[in-house]
């Protein structure tokens, strides 16, 4: 069939090793991308065969970072009503019967060489160089694809273990076009015979991912500039068993914003702690693909559908891309401030329960049904005041929990020459006089009073308050504050905190 009617396959390929980072959260949401893109399929496959580095208990917090970020895969075997992802270590069988037809069509071939005595050749040879050497590094002379067919049977007869070490062709070049990189040239004398299955029977990663690919019908492979080094020697590997060769899109890498790797230091990189500080799927998404791809110069966000539509492969950029988190968080609150109420709402409910549920305490001040009604109130004051949902903690809990008073706050006044004492006692009063209801228009009139009366302007007022009623100089706005509050509660802070300084 002509490549341009082909049906576009993806995959992620993600190796169980850790959390999934910020960088292969991007490579998967390309690949995602380009598929709803082309109507094609995205397919998601755990390279599962470096035992030293295998974390099983990872792969679940992979899939549901995955699952989190709405990266819903194709297809693979069925598991629960949905599918499992592939998994290479259920797939031994097959890159075994591959390799044995490379060994059978003389392209590839056992090596009994122990690994050992290899790795002292290459060392005394790395030694010699120091000094007056060949200048050549270290290359495997192929010696055991030089025995006689006895002696291969006989060690093999004798239990010997071996390595299957692919043939690279003699003065063979090899071409590809990269969608990001452009053409690329190498010719294959540099390539030493390299293994394709370990010793213990596993499949190295560059020959395990060309049979794997090649089968599940990859059409566009799409990965990290990482893995740009591999491409030869895995295009060596399609030729030598007759696949269709894939296109090629390396991403950039993504560094700091001070040019070094990506790392802790540079804020969170895992998708699991951004979910657990309060960071939007719509968030993350419009921000990784910011990470090395461009629409035009201006434009920073986009939703799902936009980026559907306007991503192209070609856009990419191979310049190294930049993590902002600042510019992340800009992302988020920008994306808080422009939710429906409705849809805030049910998260700050979420957040708020799972704190109160950790600090052990429900709600005190009323039953379940309320807090609903309560966070209702609460969220249009606090969208504009925070750039992730953890933040709202602090603008959203003192609704709900006792005030402790922290020394901060006992001793906010102290040295600061105000008559704290004389002023609450006045906003006391002004406050019992309002209705029950105790509007917001109301309080204000009265505290308004105050300040009049006290020869003060009503920003000093607010800040008593603030401090009595929400421990904190920094609160939501503060009379609509008071009147979610309720007058009950508000006048009791307020004389619990009369008594601290008193
Ligand atoms: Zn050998």
């Amino acid at each position: 069939m002509d490549k341009k009617n082909k049906e576009v396959r993806v995959r992620f390929a993600p190796s169980p090793t850790g959390y999934l980072h910020i960088g292969s959260a991007r490579t998967a949401f390309f690949n995602w991308l380009y598929a709803k893109k082309k109507a094609g399929q995205f397919i998601l496959r755990i390279e599962d065969t470096d035992i030293a580095r295998h974390q099983e208990e990872t792969i679940d917090i992979i899939l549901n970072s995955l699952k989190w970020l709405g990266l819903d895969w194709n297809e693979g075997p069925e598991s629960g009503g949905g599918y499992g992802p592939y998994r290479q270590s259920l797939r031994l069988e097959i890159y075994k019967k591959y390799a044995d037809k490379l060994i059978e069509e003389k392209k590839a071939y056992r090596c009994f060489c122990s690994p050992e005595s290899l790795k002292a050749e290459r060392e005394n040879k790395k030694d010699r160089e120091v000094g007056p050497g060949d200048g050549k590094a270290f290359k495997y002379d192929r010696r055991c694809f030089k025995l006689s067919q006895k002696s291969i049977e006989a060690n093999i007869e004798s239990g010997k273990p071996f390595a299957i070490r692919f043939m690279v062709p003699e003065n063979e070049v090899i071409n590809f076009r990269d969608t990001v990189y452009g053409n690329i040239t190498i010719n294959a004398s540099n390539i030493e015979d390299f293994i394709i299955i370990r010793t213990n029977g596993l499949p190295t990663y560059n020959y395990s991912v060309v049979v794997d690919d090649a089968l599940m019908k990859i059409t566009h492979v799409i990965r990290g500039e990482d893995h740009l080094s591999n491409t030869p020697k895995q295009i060596l590997i399609y030729r030598a068993l007759g696949f269709d060769i894939p296109d090629f899109t390396h991403l950039p890498m993504i560094l700091g914003q001070d040019g070094q790797k990506l790392s802790k230091r540079h804020g969170s990189i895992s998708i699991e702690k951004y979910i657990e500080d309060g960071f939007l799927k719509e968030a993350i998404l419009n921000y990784l693909a910011l990470l090395g791809w461009a629409y035009d110069e201006k434009t920073t966000t986009f939703s799902i559908d936009e980026l559907i539509e306007k991503f192209e492969l070609d856009s990419i950029n191979k310049k190294p891309a930049k993590f902002d988190y600042d510019k992340l968080l800009w992302v988020n609150g920008y994306y808080i401030r422009n939710m429906e109420n409705s849809v805030l709402e049910k998260l700050l409910e979420t957040q708020i329960k799972k704190y109160l549920a950790s600090r052990e305490m429900s709600d005190p001040e009323s039953s379940p049904g309320n807090l609903q009604q309560k966070i209702a109130r609460i969220t249009p004051l606090v969208k504009e005041r925070i750039k992730t949902l953890k933040e709202s903690i602090n603008l959203v809990s003192p609704f709900f929990i006792e005030t402790v008073y922290s020394d901060q706050s006992k001793n906010y006044f102290k040295n600061k020459n105000i008559d704290a004492l004389k002023i609450l006692n006045s906003i006391y009063s002004a406050l019992d006089e309002v209705d029950d209801r105790f509007p917001a228009k109301e309080t204000e009139g009265n505290l308004r009073l105050v300040a009049k009366n006290l020869n003060l302007n009503l920003r000093k007022v607010a800040e008593v308050t603030r401090i009595a009623i929400w421990n904190s100089p920094v609160s939501p706005p503060l009379f609509e504050t008071m009147e979610i509050l309720g007058k009950e509660l508000t006048l009791r802070r307020i004389k619990d905190y009369i008594k601290i300084i008193s």
